[in-house]
């Protein structure tokens, strides 16, 4: 019996927990994949503060250092499902664990072009992680689709392994800082490919080479997607927890509309999806759970 179970290890989990911990509260985390989460596939983190540039991966690391030095316990385990009562009861496959709150904080996941043969050649020439797969394409001629701040900084960070890369957008406009959309227009190994779509995959031999757009075929070695992502929320679809397209609806507090139940970073509903607030939202979140306690 906890007073409170986190489920994500991400940067709004982890700052959940630590000041979860500092409190006195007894906390558990749950995770499906690897402790840090979403920031595991940024290749540069350039806007955080203390870090004038960090890697995802070595900011997820610091993370997970500090959840060890606080002694924090964690589990990686999918959580299957919840029952949110009185008291929350949280299913993985091979456990049970309840707590008097619990907290969200499950992310996103890529989204995928809805085309045939997407998901079967991910790992195999179509890629959601610049940081993971970029060297497998070390002076080779990639693809990029999308035109978020996510699709501008990885084709940066791509710049400076490939040969050559097209970042094709739907549209004119890019839905980016100003200066990260200057500097994607100053480097030379970036050709924009605007007001057009990728129609289809070039798929010979069971090898991808390539993708088909309105108007041209581009041979190329990878494709990554960088055309936004969904929550991770699935697992609770079944309760009574307001969503609204899958993101969770939470007050100023990150308190849900069910008592107990909270819910912070990239899986709840918001304007600004940036690290700095996911990590406030997660102590924040935190803070109000040990204030109740204390009533
Ligand atoms: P995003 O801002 O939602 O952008 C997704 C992009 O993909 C949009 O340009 C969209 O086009 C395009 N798109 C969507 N569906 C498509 C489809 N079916 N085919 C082709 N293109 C499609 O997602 P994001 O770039 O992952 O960013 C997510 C959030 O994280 C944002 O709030 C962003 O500010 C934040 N972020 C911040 C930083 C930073 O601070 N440096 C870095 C990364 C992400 P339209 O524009 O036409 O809709």
């Amino acid at each position: 019996m906890y007073d409170l179970i986190i489920i994500g290890m991400g940067i709004s989990g982890i700052s959940a927990a630590i000041y979860a911990k500092q409190a006195g509260l007894n906390v558990l985390m749950l995770e499906e994949n690897a402790p840090g989460g979403t920031i595991n596939k940024i290749a540069e983190i350039t806007n955080y503060p203390g870090f004038s540039k960090i890697t995802g991966p070595d900011l997820a690391m610091n993370l997970f250092d500090t959840i060890t030095k606080l002694n924090i316990p964690y589990k990686l385990e999918p959580v299957t499902d919840v029952i949110l009562e009185e008291l929350k009861t949280i299913k993985t496959k091979n456990n049970v664990y309840q707590a008097s709150n619990i907290l969200i904080a499950t992310g996103r996941t890529p989204v995928l072009l809805a085309l045939p043969h997407v998901k079967e050649y991910l790992g195999r020439g179509i890629s959601t992680c610049a940081l993971c797969d970029g060297a497998l394409y070390k002076n080779k001629d990639v693809a990029l689709v999308g035109g978020g701040a996510s699709a501008l900084s990885e084709a940066l960070y791509l710049s400076k392994i490939v040969h050559k890369i097209y970042l094709i957008h739907r549209r004119s406009e890019f839905r980016a800082e100003e200066n990260l959309i200057e500097q994607v227009k100053h480097t030379k190994n970036i050709e924009l490919i605007l007001n057009n779509e990728i129609t289809s995959l070039i798929i010979e031999s069971n090898t991808f080479k390539g993708i088909k757009l309105k108007n041209k075929e581009l041979l190329v070695s990878a494709l990554f997607m960088y055309i936004g992502s969904k929550p991770n929320t699935s697992f609770l679809t079944n309760t009574a927890l307001k969503l609204e397209d899958g993101y969770i609806i939470t007050n100023e507090d990150g308190l849900t509309n069910i008592p107990g139940v909270y819910a912070s970073g990239d899986c709840t509903k918001k304007e600004v999806y940036q690290i700095i607030n996911a990590a406030s939202e997660g102590a924040l979140a935190a803070i109000k759970i040990a204030q109740n306690k204390t009533l």
